[in-house]
């Protein structure tokens, strides 16, 4: 009798290893990019241009790649692969954002994990080289999931992110783009309302996201911004607001996103995406084209959104011309994209 019952256990241990094994193994993983956007047009970009984004893009998203390639976790993949694009003066994140009608550098970041629902987000950070870290650490090493302004920066700094000066940021690029919206400002005037479209819809979006699933079935998203060209009175937009610009749930799965954040904010996208899968049982794709389409387009807005579910499907969903996406799956299968209708 003792021998059965010893028998017994030992297969339903060995069992239970197979399952979880099994478990493990049926895990997929995978990595979205962004990196804006906007009114991109092929007519009105040159082919070493183009060339460089999508070397950058597929750069950015290696990074994140190897990270979960060698079991590293979706927070280390959406890190890294962000810091890349905010030190690159290609995107609108860190290095090369957008500036503020001061000529300044406001950045705001932020970072949702889908296993804890914890989250740390900056808005109006000036100092710290990489925002999107400083939101990882509100979100580890603080009580609170948002700061804002000089006390996020002072904050970045005890907890030892590395500091640098205002010019680190600032590239001629946004120096002329900043000239070029205050000279339409000027001919079209100040918009005074959220519908009013006069010029605000010429103003190129930039941004960048990363949402990845992990090996171990654990989902993250992370935005980071310098937000919109020309903005004023310490503007925030949606990419530091948890549920607006980033959310992930392993319940559903995790989304970034990029584009007019008024209307992010106000539509509430990354979180609906989510509750809609939640709630109706719709797929990824299905959700990102309701929330993008009818909700955000429905108001006047337009942007666009990355996303991957629990098991690794994918959305890339947009109603405006471009956005700048790629996205590697488990056999490292790259996607570059920047048009639309590619
Ligand atoms: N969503 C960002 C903001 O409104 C801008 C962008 O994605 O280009 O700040």
């Amino acid at each position: 009798m003792k021998k059965l019952i010893l028998l017994i256990l030992a297969f339903t241990v060995l069992g239970c290893f197979k399952t979880s094994k099994n478990k493990f193994e049926k895990q997929s993983f995978g990595i979205v990019i962004h990196g804006g956007a906007g009114t991109i047009l092929k007519k009105n970009m040159t082919k070493e241009k183009e060339k460089e984004y999508r070397q950058a893009l597929s750069k950015a998203i290696r990074i994140g790649y190897d990270v979960l390639k060698n079991g590293g976790s979706s927070k280390d993949a959406v890190e890294k692969t962000i810091n890349y694009m905010e030190d690159s003066p290609l995107f609108n994140a860190g290095k090369g954002g957008v500036l503020t009608s001061e000529g300044t550098i406001e950045l705001d970041a932020s970072f949702m994990d889908g296993k804890t629902l914890n989250a740390g987000a900056v808005s109006g950070v000036k100092k710290v080289k990489n925002p999107i870290s400083a939101a990882i650490k509100v979100m580890e090493e603080s009580p609170h999931v948002m700061l804002s302004g000089q006390g996020a920066d002072i904050f970045s700094q005890i907890h030892n992110l590395e500091i640098v000066d205002q010019d680190y940021f600032i590239t001629e690029r946004r120096i002329n783009g900043l000239k070029r919206v205050q000279n339409a400002e000027k001919l079209k005037g100040v918009y005074k309302t959220q519908n009013d479209r006069s010029f605000l819809e010429n103003q190129r979006y930039g941004t960048v996201g990363c949402v990845t699933l992990d090996k171990y079935g654990n989902l993250a998203a992370g935005t980071s911004t310098g937000g919109m060209t020309n903005k004023k009175w310490n503007r925030v937009g949606d990419a530091p607001i948890i549920g607006a610009g980033t959310y992930a749930n392993n319940l559903t799965c995790a989304i970034s996103a990029t584009g007019w954040g008024e209307f992010f904010i106000r539509a509430v996208v990354a979180h609906d995406i989510s509750a809609i899968m939640e709630y109706k049982g719709l797929s990824i794709q299905k959700a990102a084209y309701e929330v993008i389409h009818n909700k955000v387009g429905a108001l006047g807005g337009n942007g666009g959104i990355i996303g991957i579910d629990n098991n690794g499907n994918i959305a890339m969903e947009m109603n405006t011309s471009g956005m700048y996406r790629a996205h590697m799956n488990q056999e490292g299968k790259l996607d570059v994209k920047i048009y639309k209708d590619e």
